[in-house]
């Protein structure tokens, strides 16, 4: 059987202008071509399986390499299973119990509380769900997320989930929860541009925040989001994740939570 590995290392590096952390990392080890070298020579008992872990986590599944591949080669995929595969199941947090009662539920997942404004502006209550890491989106493709999913579904039930960030969209879309983003729901609130997983102009296909690049790469992290806020330094943002994480990198960035909590929008 054909590895993985081994149409991307044998590319002439099609996809190199595409992927933000091999642009804003300037490191040639980030280019995805190379990483999947790395990854092919590891597997052939090649290469040491601390550089190959290091080698996987160098990305922000964007998936933007996948979207200009001449070949459609599904390269995200294959290095979110190989990292399910080689790295230990992180520790997450348990669900929390939902706070409040009501049709509408807000997953606060930045520390933010903005429930009650929510509930202020759509004149019904709505329930305060809050978690610290994103409701576990860290350990998403590892064992034990099936049960997690079941668990989340149960919580959840038939009531409306509004989220704020692009973690907590994906737990909730491979739990198969529906949601809907924050400045959908509002539409008076400003969406941005630059938000993960959602339309609109962005310098690069991430800012660096997504992904495992943050926790094992936090250097080349900051340095792919001064790359996008040296290209755009003033920007609103649909997904807190990237407002977080641009913020920390010393950008002026906000996002419709920002607008929410300070009523800067035309009711
Ligand atoms: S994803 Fe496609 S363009 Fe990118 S390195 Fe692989 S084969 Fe080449
Ligand atoms: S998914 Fe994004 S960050 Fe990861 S290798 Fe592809 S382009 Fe680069």
């Amino acid at each position: 059987m054909s590895s993985p590995w081994s149409r991307c290392a044998l590319c002439p590096r099609l996809c190199h202008s595409a992927c933000p952390v091999a642009l804003g990392s300037g490191r040639e080890a980030a280019v995805p071509a190379v990483l999947a070298s790395a990854l092919l020579l590891a597997e052939r008992g090649e290469l040491a399986e601390d550089v190959a872990r290091a080698a996987m986590t160098l990305c922000t599944d964007c998936g933007a390499c996948q979207d200009h591949c001449h070949l459609d080669v599904p390269l995200p995929t294959y290095l979110r299973e190989a990292r399910a595969r080689a790295l230990p199941a992180p520790t997450v947090e348990p669900l929390r119990p939902l706070v409040g009662a009501g049709r509408v539920i807000a997953v606060e997942s930045d520390g933010r509380e903005w429930a009650e404004a929510l509930a202020g502006l759509l004149g019904e209550p709505v329930v305060a769900w809050r978690t610290r890491d994103e409701l576990g989106v860290a350990a998403l493709h590892h064992e034990g997320a099936g049960a997690r999913a079941a668990r989340l579904r149960n919580l959840v039930g038939d009531r409306e989930v509004v989220v704020i960030s692009g973690g907590v969209a994906e737990v909730l879309e491979a739990a198969g929860v529906p949601f809907t983003w924050l400045r959908d729901r509002v539409p008076q609130l400003p969406g941005g541009a630059g938000s993960c997983r959602l339309d609109g102009k962005r310098p690069i296909a991430c800012c660096g925040g997504a992904g495992p690049l943050p926790a094992h790469h936090p250097e080349d992290a900051r340095r792919v989001g001064a790359l996008w806020l040296d290209r755009a330094h003033e920007w609103t943002v649909g997904d807190a994740r990237c407002r977080n994480h641009l913020r920390s990198c010393g950008g002026q960035v906000t996002d419709p939570v920002d607008a929410l909590l300070a009523g800067d929008f035309v009711r």
